[in-house]
């Protein structure tokens, strides 16, 4: 039998033992909640006072969740004015302000005194409150007890009163100090950076700050950064005798956020020591940047030297690889997320869902939407979006009001996808529907994007007079984008008279024109007015205006290639001469005839004066029939819309040579099988 009160009280000798020991030893015994909680019994019943906050401070170093250690603490008789600021810190740090407040008034009210342990964490906890009036009286409190020139406490009171905005307080308390050290300098140098941008006044107490540590290098590099001013942050990063990982990485950000890319290299390629950060912060740059290609072979890079990717990395490549069509290195992408046991969280879901749809593979992004088990909304759009610009008109809209029915709610990137659905299709119904909803149920405010969307799918419809009436009562000023839409809508139905309207409002918004001046001379050819074609042509030449010159890729075995219109250095290469002379042969025996009139009116879509064969996208054409498995798919990218003349020619090259062709323009996809097209040559 064990029972008995000698035993008992050998059980009570043994655990007393036990406890002393576990909150006495140094390396952590006190591991688990369950003996936590043994303990806290224990404690409790043997009344041991003394060893309560010992108790208390094992609950903070194990992260203990807050309410634990309160729940304790509540269960002490008269805390000290130890165990008091233990659970004030515990409140504090665990993001529990209003507790670690509550706490605080208990103290006061028991008459428990404060000292330079309680004050620093009331100070943070009444900026977190924002409670200026409380961090006054905190502030108060120290000044009574004598503690406002203790170096801790008055670094806190700085601390709180920019928390709170209040510079020139926190200034006088900075000023003030008899003694100041790095951290005290830094707290009000980050006010001067952080909370009211004053750079100036920043870099002066730089200036003058003994010991500068490298965290105050990087908070005054980063300030100039986050006010744009990259001359000034490189000349300081050149003399920062210290230059950490985070510097470096800061500063590569900089440059990357401005454009400045040679420079973000050259930081990146002198780092003594890189982190996934380092990689990361260059690859979604040179993404952002446009650069996709440099961006793809960066990525190359970081994989050869055996980094391990995360979640940033592969997003941004994904992103590359949608803008590039590269839809082998965004599938070995996807293999890798598999291989490495990767979760596909909704943000890769979403990369995924949007790199294989702009790649051209729209059934795989289906699948990989389907089994997505939280959907949000960025998800929802890149599916519809994908369906929109494949020309699955119907299925989008599905999607569109099936997400109701999942109690997403879609927002104005949701709407815009839907009615590219309807535009590409000419649901003119449906997408009037649509444009009212954003007012009246979905309480969104049409932005121009809509706008302009509208206006093609009404312009494209025909209904030209119900657009023109669209844009004037737009409570926005209407852009480019609107305008373009109704000259473009002009051109198909050959109204002049709006054409010329829209054509003035387009080149008060824009002075380059982006190629509106070759669609006007086209309607006035088509309307047989020759001499305003003439009248046109010559501003045209006069002007030298900028057109943006066709370029077209394709990806064969991971790599892109990239093809400009006539491009000299591939028209070098005999082969690919050879198989263009044998397009074109073949396209001839089958009685096709290139349309001339295109070659010397269509400015707009690619620079004519050269022959249509030379077109970017029949350059990539040829370079995927001579490089790829007879059989096998060739997906084009092109940046400019295809002209009428090479779709023609697509939808042939896809009968002859029996090849799938998924050309994807400036708007949307197009797959040519057996001589036709998927977009049903409404584009
Ligand atoms: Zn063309
Ligand atoms: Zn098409």
């Amino acid at each position: 039998m064990n029972g008995g009160p000698r035993a008992l009280s050998a059980t009570f000798n043994r655990m007393h033992h036990i406890a002393l020991h576990l909150l006495y030893s140094s390396n952590q015994t006190v591991t688990t909640l369950f003996t936590l909680k043994q303990l806290h019994v224990y404690l409790l019943k043997a009344q041991l006072h003394h060893l309560h906050s010992k108790f208390l401070l094992h609950c903070s170093k194990l992260l203990i969740n807050p309410s634990y250690a309160s729940s304790f603490f509540t269960q002490i008789p008269t805390p000290n004015s130890f165990e008091f600021n233990t659970i004030i810190r515990i409140l504090q740090t665990s993001g529990e302000p209003q507790q670690a407040l509550s706490i605080f008034r208990r103290m006061h009210d028991e008459n428990v005194q404060f000292d330079h342990f309680t004050l620093p964490f009331m100070a943070r906890a009444c900026v977190e409150l924002s409670n200026l009036g409380l961090g006054q009286v905190v502030h108060g409190q120290a000044a009574r007890l004598g503690l406002d020139a203790d170096v801790f406490v008055q670094t806190s009171l700085i601390e709180l009163y920019m928390g709170c905005e209040c510079v020139p307080e926190a200034r006088q308390v900075f000023d003030e100090m008899p003694k100041r050290d790095v951290v005290a300098w830094t707290a009000i140098i980050s006010g001067y950076v952080n909370k009211c941008r004053d750079m100036g006044v920043a870099c002066q107490l730089f200036e003058e700050m003994p010991d500068k540590d490298v965290v105050c290098w990087n908070i005054v590099i980063s300030g100039f950064i986050k006010i744009g001013d990259m001359g000034k942050a490189s000349e300081l990063f050149c003399n920062a005798p210290i230059k950490d990982l985070l510097m470096c990485n800061t500063i590569m950000a900089g440059f990357v956020t401005v454009g400045d890319f040679e420079a973000a290299y050259k930081v990146f390629d002198e780092m003594p020591r890189r982190d996934v950060v380092s990689w990361n912060t260059l690859i979604s740059g040179l993404v952002q940047g446009g650069l996709f290609n440099e961006a793809i072979s960066l990525f190359r890079r970081m994989m050869k030297e055996g980094i391990e990717l995360n979640e940033v990395t592969i997003v941004s490549v994904l992103s590359a690889c949608a803008q590039m069509g590269a839809l082998d290195l965004g599938r070995w992408v996807h293999s890798y997320i598999d291989r490495m046991g990767f979760r596909v969280s909704v943000l890769i879901g979403t990369a995924l869902v949007d790199m294989y749809s702009k790649c051209g593979a729209l059934k795989v992004a289906r699948q990989v939407f389907e089994v997505l088990s939280d959907k949000d909304v960025a998800l929802w759009n890149a599916m519809i979006l994908g369906l929109a610009m494949h020309g699955k008109s119907k299925e989008a809209l599905e999607f569109f009001d099936q997400m109701e029915g999942e109690s997403v709610r879609p927002n104005e990137v949701t709407v815009l996808g839907a009615l590219c659905a309807c535009s590409h299709a000419g649901l003119v119904t449906e997408g009037q529907r649509i444009f009212r909803s954003m007012g009246s149920t979905l309480g969104l405010k049409p932005r121009l994007e809509h706008y302009g969307c509208m206006v093609d799918l009404l312009g494209r419809a025909g209904l030209l007079n119900e657009a023109y009436e669209l844009i004037k009562g737009m409570p926005i000023e209407p852009h480019v984008g609107v305008w373009g839409a109704l000259l473009g809508a002009c051109k198909i139905h050959g109204n002049v008279e709006l054409a010329e309207l829209s054509f003035e409002r387009l080149l008060e918004l824009d002075q380059r024109d982006g190629g509106y001046s070759a669609i006007l001379s086209n309607i006035y050819a088509n309307a047989g007015r020759w001499g305003d074609f003439a009248r046109v042509r010559e501003m045209m030449r006069e002007r030298m205006i900028y057109k943006e010159p066709g370029c077209s890729s394709i990806e064969i075995n991971g790599e892109v290639h990239e093809f400009g219109v006539r491009d000299k250095a591939h028209l070098r290469s005999k082969e690919l001469c050879k198989m263009l002379e044998e397009i074109s042969r073949r396209l001839k025996m089958v009685g096709y005839v290139a349309k001339t009139s295109e070659v010397f009116f269509d400015v707009q879509e690619e620079e004519k004066e050269l022959a249509l064969c030379y077109h970017s996208e029949k350059l990539a054409i040829a370079y995927g029939l001579i490089h790829t498995d007879s059989g096998a798919t060739i997906r084009i990218v092109k940046n400019l819309r295809v002209c009428g003349d090479c779709h023609t020619a697509t939808k042939l090259i896809s009968k002859i040579f029996d090849r799938e062709i998924v050309v994807r323009d400036r708007s949307r996809f197009h797959h040519f099988r057996e001589g036709s097209c998927s977009c049903g040559d409404y584009w």
